[in-house]
């Protein structure tokens, strides 16, 4: 049965609520007051503290629709975003919580229900993966649910034992659902063929600040399923991008291209790299317009400036796609259009959200065209012929400084080209320029008692009002 994103997030809300569940709006993708977490990385970010302590929840049994990103910090996918057809930076991520009132058992009960029975998936087209050492949660799946064995897996710790980021706060031993791509080109041994949808956490230890695991008092549930991924299967689509909302940003993009096509590469190879394009500039539409809705400004710290990346790369991606002139406003009412209905703050915000991300690209325009001109002459200047290679660490840094290419960017474009980045190189550049530019600065600012980071927040400040410190020894031009 075929289900819009829409009536995804609807059935699954209803379903829980059924279930007992209190339906709570999304929080938001900026963290309140967590300052261990870059954005809110998965459904269970707001509720942190109760599975610490859950007699302080409101409620013992939530759901929720999670506004999600995963662009910096441990959970990173900014890179995979077009090249795998399952990832996204902003995601939806659909939860079910219970701080307290429900096990492991009815936790997977309930997962299989709406499973078969909501979703209506059949048997032969899933499978699931448990710890390896959690033999009840083995016993549930192949005994009490009666799934065939051979379609629950054992995993190690790597997969099967879930932390929200590397520092403190709630984790514990997972059970994944997958789906059968039947993706012809896996067996149905290789783990490529199988697509991860939902994840159940039992949220059974606290990470101390020390690393070490503290059991909890008291059990609690988390699970995650990605909104795009359901709907790329009940959609019977290989790829979220196929899928109605996001289809519809991406037909959004190709309405704004000219017919010319992709610069530098021609016939089937430009059609493929023209699908990737379009992909980068639909996401990252949908993570830059969520965040400034939020309040991030792009800035060269933080999570302003994974917000600078992001416009970068889709202002490049759009560029690439021959599209003149800043592509994220022009492609904003396409997202109104798609989601605009569930997320009501598109349309409210929508003034300033757009101005913010005509700033951005505008600012950046004009660097871009000088900065891929350069680049264009250091891959030719490696000589005809020539197919691979590296960018040198000051090569990167001098785009960096002069050109204000982000080093993914840098890394991206040379990866389009098969070359590589000396990425390594580019941060021994970058530290070597920050140490000069803060010893001479550490005299003034120290006799007026100005903390570091307020140093470097003030330098960051100048560099953004496009004031050049202080020659780095780098910079061409
Ligand atoms: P993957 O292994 O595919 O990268 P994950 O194991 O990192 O996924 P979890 O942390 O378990 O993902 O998150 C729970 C669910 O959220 C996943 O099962 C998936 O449905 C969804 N999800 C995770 N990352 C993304 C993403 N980048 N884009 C879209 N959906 C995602
Ligand atoms: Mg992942
Ligand atoms: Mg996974
Ligand atoms: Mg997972």
């Amino acid at each position: 049965t075929h289900m819009s994103a829409d009536e995804i997030r609807r059935r699954y809300v209803d379903y829980f609520v059924r279930q007992g569940h209190t339906r709570l709006d999304s929080g938001p993708i900026v963290p309140e007051s967590d300052r261990s977490l870059l954005f809110t990385n998965a459904g269970m970010v707001p509720f942190k503290r109760y599975f610490a302590d859950p007699a302080a929840a409101p409620h013992k049994r939530a759901t929720t629709v999670q506004k999600c990103i995963r662009a910096g910090g441990k959970h990173n996918d900014l890179d995979q975003v077009g090249f795998t057809p399952r990832h996204h930076t902003f995601f939806e991520m659909l939860g079910n919580f219970s701080f307290g009132a429900y096990d492991k058992r009815a936790a997977i009960r309930m997962a299989w229900q709406f499973v078969r029975e909501e979703l209506r998936l059949p048997e032969q087209m899933l499978r699931v993966t448990v710890l390896e050492s959690d033999d009840e949660a083995h016993g549930i799946w192949t005994r009490e649910i009666g799934l065939d064995p051979r379609r629950v897996v054992r995993r190690g710790p790597a997969d099967n034992f879930w932390s929200m980021g590397a520092g403190e706060g709630p984790c514990g031993p997972c059970t994944e659902i997958f789906w059968d791509s039947q993706d012809a080109r896996y067996s149905e041994d290789d783990d490529e063929r199988w697509l991860e949808f939902w994840n159940l956490v039992f949220m059974q230890f606290h990470r101390g600040a020390d690393g070490r695991l503290h059991p909890l008092a008291t059990p609690c549930i988390d699970t995650g399923m990605g909104l795009e991924r359901v709907a790329s299967i009940m959609q019977g689509k290989a790829n979220n991008f196929d899928t109605d909302e996001l289809r519809a940003i991406v037909d959004g993009v190709r309405a704004l291209e000219p017919a010319s096509g992709v610069r530098g590469a021609e016939g089937e190879k430009g059609d493929e790299r023209a699908v990737v394009y379009r992909r980068i500039v639909a996401d990252h539409l949908r993570a830059s317009a969520f965040l400034v809705a939020e309040g991030v400004r792009p800035s060269n710290t933080g999570r302003g400036y994974v917000l600078r990346r992001v416009i970068r790369r889709a202002a490049r991606a759009g560029r690439m796609l021959g599209i003149s002139g800043p592509v994220l406003p022009a492609l904003y009412p396409s997202l109104e259009a798609a989601m605009g209905g569930a997320y009501p703050e598109l349309a409210e915000r929508r003034g300033p959200v757009v101005e913010v991300l005509r700033a951005e690209e505008r600012i950046f325009a004009k660097a871009l065209d000088r900065g891929l001109a350069q680049l264009a002459g250091i891959f030719s200047s490696a000589g005809a012929g020539t197919s691979t290679g590296t960018i040198s660490g000051a090569d990167a840094f001098a785009l960096y400084d002069t050109h204000g290419f982000p080093v993914d960017l840098t890394q991206v474009i040379a990866r389009d080209h098969g070359w590589d980045v000396d990425v390594e190189g580019f941060h021994r550049v970058q530290d070597e320029c920050r140490q000069r530019n803060r010893a001479s600065w550490r005299g003034d600012a120290q006799a007026a008692g100005t903390p570091a980071d307020e140093i470097q927040a003030a330098a960051d400040a100048w560099r953004e009002a496009g004031v050049r410190s202080r020659f780095c020894g780098y910079s061409i031009d």
